[in-house]
């Protein structure tokens, strides 16, 4: 492709995106497609002679596009949101075009200085200590994965990276039942062992029992095993329940613990001061991640990860071949000693572009209005007869179930909900997905979007209600 014919394409391009932006509630959410359905119609093998772009755009209408979950429609209300916002979405495009792979500070020394600024915007913004520093990771299984690592060799005096595990089984991580998956991916790599992975019980609010953890550490030492770290969740998954943070901050200082924080979605909701005053003592963790790819209207990939001890975190990670040693190192951050990859992405500069165009105040407006809608939609549940929530409902997910009077057969429940999910997202407006609290099906409904509005969830909500 010359250059003006990518000048030609790009113009072509850059209006279909925005017909499509404006356009979304005319595509159903989700494709309905069958397994294998957009396979099938995918040549065998690649093309021999290069094919035009007319065609290649023309295919990605009829083949790709029709295959996609829309997951900036306003309809959709599945999983967590991965908003994007059109100054995110500008970036990216610059990024792509630069192509730079920041490795290093001199591999693009304006991608290393703006993602040092954008993690202290962050990290301000959020209200975490001053004593942490940030890092963007691809996602916040990473993040959770590389805390684990760090943890691991912090506790050993680096000493598993030299000689690899003394003995299987020494190590205990904990959660909450309600943790999150990727903890229990981060302990499976780590090598501390699956079975080291234990999951507290938690509260009537599905937050994590405090005494209960620190019965689970004490029994643990006696038994000789070495408490690693905890793992707390501030938004579980599946209900958005926070665990107290503070609390767990202090166990963990008792015992020499390592805690992170999995705040990945609702650590957003984090730049309003009305939230900080819930969780005190949330700054008392080790390390901390939040994904602005999940609920701060930047594309994903975008995970910003926040380390008190960030000597433990390069110790952990730095690997100096000579091919990558600059004379700058001692000056500058080098992020391939900042986790997994070497090879990075720049994704600060759309944290940049999105944060500038909404400013603090545009984005603490969007959050407060999403937690709104969550509540509209929580007192809406609670004046419906045959509605009935399932747990508390601290920002905007809410967690429901329908529950005709008279039917109380718990596997009856089960089915009915489980019919009526796939009825209404049968019908391509709106997409939900669902969890079990207590064993019991229920149905999540997220507010997230980055337009989203108190017309579009009461239409959703609208369809919901026509399904059922
Ligand atoms: C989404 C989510 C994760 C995983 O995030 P990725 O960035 O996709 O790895 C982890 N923990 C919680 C609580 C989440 O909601």
């Amino acid at each position: 492709m010359t250059n003006e014919e990518f000048r030609l394409h790009a113009h072509e391009m850059v209006d279909w995106m925005a017909d499509y932006l404006g356009n979304l509630d005319q595509y159903p959410v989700t494709p309905g497609l069958h397994p294998g359905d957009i396979k099938g119609q995918l040549p065998f093998s690649a093309p021999l002679d290069g094919e035009d772009f007319k065609t290649i755009f023309s295919d990605f209408k009829s083949i790709i596009l029709p295959g996609m979950t829309h997951w900036q429609h306003p309809g959709f209300f599945a999983y967590f949101p991965a908003n994007n916002s059109e100054p995110s979405i500008l970036a990216e495009m610059l990024t792509a075009t630069m192509g730079a792979q920041c490795m290093l500070w001199l591999t693009s020394p304006a991608a290393e200085e703006l993602e040092e600024r954008m993690m202290e915007w962050m990290r301000d913004l959020l209200g975490l200590p001053k004593a942490f520093t940030g890092v963007i990771q691809d996602s916040s299984s990473s993040a959770t994965l590389v805390a684990l690592l760090t943890a691991r060799e912090k506790k050993t005096d680096f000493a598993i990276n030299r000689r690899g595990f003394p003995s299987a089984g020494r190590y205990r991580v904990y959660t909450s039942t309600q943790g999150h998956s990727s903890i229990d991916k981060g302990v499976k790599i780590a090598g501390i062992g699956m079975e080291n992975l234990l999951k507290i019980e938690v509260d009537s609010a599905f937050a994590m029992r405090t005494d209960l953890l620190e019965e689970a550490i004490i029994r643990d030492i006696a038994a000789g095993y070495i408490p690693l770290a905890v793992v707390s969740t501030f938004g579980t998954t599946s209900s958005n329940a926070l665990d107290p943070t503070g609390e767990i901050g202090s166990i963990c200082e008792k015992y020499g613990c390592w805690h992170h924080v999995d705040a990945s979605y609702a650590g957003t909701a984090l730049m309003l001061p009305e939230v900080r005053g819930l969780m005190p003592g949330i700054g008392r963790c080790d390390s901390f991640v939040v994904n602005p790819h999940k609920w701060m209207f930047t594309n994903f990939d975008c995970s910003a990860y926040f380390i008190r001890d960030k000597q433990a975190l390069i110790n952990t990670f730095s690997i100096l071949p000579e091919y990558l040693k600059t004379a700058e190192d001692k000056l500058v951050n080098n992020y391939r000693d900042w986790g997994v990859p070497l090879g990075r992405r720049f994704r600060a500069l759309k944290l940049w572009f999105v944060i500038r165009t909404y400013g603090i105040s545009g984005m603490q407006l969007k959050i407060r209005n999403h937690i709104a809608f969550g509540q509209w939609l929580k007192a809406e549940i609670l004046k419906t007869r045959g509605i009935e929530l399932m747990a508390p409902v601290p920002f905007n997910l809410v967690c429901f179930r329908f529950h005709p009077e008279g039917l109380d057969d718990e596997i009856s429940l089960d089915d009915l909900n489980e019919k009526a999910l796939k009825n209404i997202n049968r019908s391509g407006k709106v997409f939900l997905t669902h969890t079990r609290l207590n064993g019991k099906y229920v149905i999540r409904f997220v507010a997230g979007q980055t337009h989203a509005s108190q017309e579009t969830v009461e239409n959703g909500w609208k369809h919901i209600m026509n399904f059922y």
